[in-house]
């Protein structure tokens, strides 16, 4: 806004007068164009129109009032009209809202993605496991968890795989460095199987025991769409007097059909594991052809899903070296274990392991 004071009229002729008020409403457009909120709108309104110091009440008190009497009736016209045409001016601006440069440093850019606000869920191998679980849990089995970093003597010699045994090299893991000083079974290794868990809980308590044991395992497997040398297993164990093979088989037939459906059925085959005697491979009828036959399970109608048998004597012998009770010749119990991965991978379709571990949000929000 320009503080340029109200000049003199050079005389009171039409075209005089024409001009000096033409000069005013230009000037008072000029300002009313710079007005950027309702402060400016303020400030314009007492520099024209306030009583004692607006620019009107001068031009009143300098043209219309020191003006001779034939000239007053013009001037005051003229005088009424820039009023009207400020007051106008005021009105407009007043309603306008904030100006485009306001806007303009205000605005959000409404193509930009917004900030998603993401639900949490189980990752499906822990909903697996969960269920798993929950079966067992119903039975009556309490839950089980011991170190992933294990000793020799709890993940190899404990369950009767000897120093030297063959059935070592099945399952080769990574070893702790610099141990050589130590004897064997004291030396640290990541566990291979969830089976550590029986022993520390055998030591721990005497029996009756039934106990289920879900958790992470490490082998020296080369990774392709089913191995990971990284994965999960539930491990069952069950110990007391006069359990039985019948206990053993009716116990997974329930928890097959639980998992999978009624009408699963199960089928048993002699197998080996170092500390079970005697061992078997459980087989459940094709979830996906209901056993006529199909690519999933090579036309078979049997799928492979977990290993079993009754506990071998030489396991509760070593247990017995803490806990008395589990004396090999006045208990006996079963034991079981299945891969988490393979029973997620079949219950959601999931054809290769390693999508499981990758961390893909886009593979894992389809499980939310
Ligand atoms: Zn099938």
């Amino acid at each position: 806004m320009t503080n340029e004071p109200i000049p003199d009229l050079p005389s009171y002729d039409d075209d005089s007068l024409r001009s000096a008020f033409a000069a005013l409403e230009q000037r008072a457009r000029a300002d009313a164009a710079m007005l950027d909120g309702p402060e400016a709108v303020e400030a314009f309104r007492l520099r024209w129109l306030g009583r004692k110091q607006g620019l009107l009440t001068e031009v009143s008190s300098r043209w219309l009032k020191a003006a001779p009497p034939e000239a007053k009736k013009s001037i005051g016209l003229r005088f009424n009209e820039l009023k009207q045409q400020i007051d106008d001016l005021l009105e407009a601006s007043a309603s306008a809202g904030p100006s485009d440069a306001a806007l303009a440093a205000e605005s959000i850019d409404i193509t930009l993605p917004g900030t998603q606000r993401l639900m949490g869920a189980e990752h499906p191998i822990t909903r697996t496991m969960n269920e798993i679980v929950s079966v067992f849990a119903a039975l009556g089995y309490s839950v089980g968890v011991g170190p992933e970093v294990e000793t020799d003597y709890y993940n190899f010699e404990s369950m009767n795989f000897p120093p030297g045994h063959p059935a070592r090299d099945t399952q080769d893991t990574l070893v702790i460095a610099n141990q050589e000083r130590r004897p064997l079974r004291d030396r640290l290794l990541l566990r291979t199987h969830t089976s550590p868990v029986q022993m520390r809980t055998m030591e721990s308590q005497p029996p009756p025991i039934r106990i289920v044991i879900p958790g992470k395992v490490h082998r020296n497997d080369a990774a392709d769409a089913t191995h990971s040398p990284i994965f999960h297993q539930v491990e069952g164990l069950c110990v007391g007097a006069g359990i039985t093979f019948s206990d053993l088989k009716g116990t997974l037939d329930h928890a097959m059909k639980a998992l999978f459906g009624s009408s699963v059925k199960t089928r048993f085959f002699p197998s080996f594991f170092p500390f079970t005697e005697p061992s078997a491979d459980v087989q459940i009828s094709c979830i996906f052809c209901g056993g006529k036959g199909c690519r999933k399970c090579k036309q078979s109608g049997w799928i492979e899903l977990l290993g079993c048998g009754m506990v071998d004597p030489t396991v509760f012998a070593f247990a017995q070296e803490k806990q008395p009770g589990y004396d090999p010749k006045k208990v006996t119990g079963f034991a079981f274990g299945m891969g988490v991965e393979r029973i997620a991978m079949m219950k959601y379709g999931i054809s290769e392991i390693g999508s499981l571990f990758a961390g893909d949000m886009r593979f894992l929000g389809q499980f939310v």
